[in-house]
């Protein structure tokens, strides 16, 4: 093999080690950073250029969230769905599928794929959400308790 050609075999190599350690739909940006820490030097668009290649080829696919950059994934992974979280944009993944789609088709349509993305909160924010609003309250309660206080005095 030619001194590129080895080059490309690592740099795909890299890319697509970067994007099953990510265990979740990754963009181009989170993949450069988790593939340079085994590959010095590597570039965006070097990503970017084998990304497009490995999504013709069929080793990756990439995943549409509306409103997100596009992110890529492992294309030889089960059948599973996405959840992504409104406040911090993370997109997980769902294993499983809630399936039998064809049921709610019109009589005579045929059912060839489908995409479901939930969308909400996830436990990450959710429990940041939660910690922020008890500390809230907590504080709430001892303005409460000090007000008490001033009333009894005065
Ligand atoms: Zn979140
Ligand atoms: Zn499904």
């Amino acid at each position: 093999m030619t001194q590129a050609g080895e080059r490309r075999t690592r740099q795909r190599e890299s890319i697509l080690r970067a994007i099953a350690d990510a265990g979740a739909p990754v963009v181009p940006r989170e993949i450069l950073s988790r593939a340079q820490t085994k590959l010095k030097g590597l570039g965006l668009a070097t990503v970017y250029r084998t990304l497009k290649l490995l999504a013709e080829s069929g080793v990756v696919r990439v995943v549409e969230i509306p409103g997100d950059p596009p992110r890529y994934e492992l294309a030889d992974k089960a059948h599973h769905h996405h959840f992504s979280c409104r406040l911090c944009a993370c997109v997980y993944e769902v294993p499983g599928c809630c399936g039998h789609f064809e049921e709610h088709l019109p009589p005579g349509f045929r059912l060839e794929s489908h995409e479901v993305i939930l969308f909400g909160i996830c436990k990450r924010c959710a429990d940041a959400r939660q910690a922020r609003e008890s500390t809230g309250m907590r504080s709430e309660s001892s303005r409460a308790a000090r007000k008490r206080k001033t009333g009894r005095r005065g």
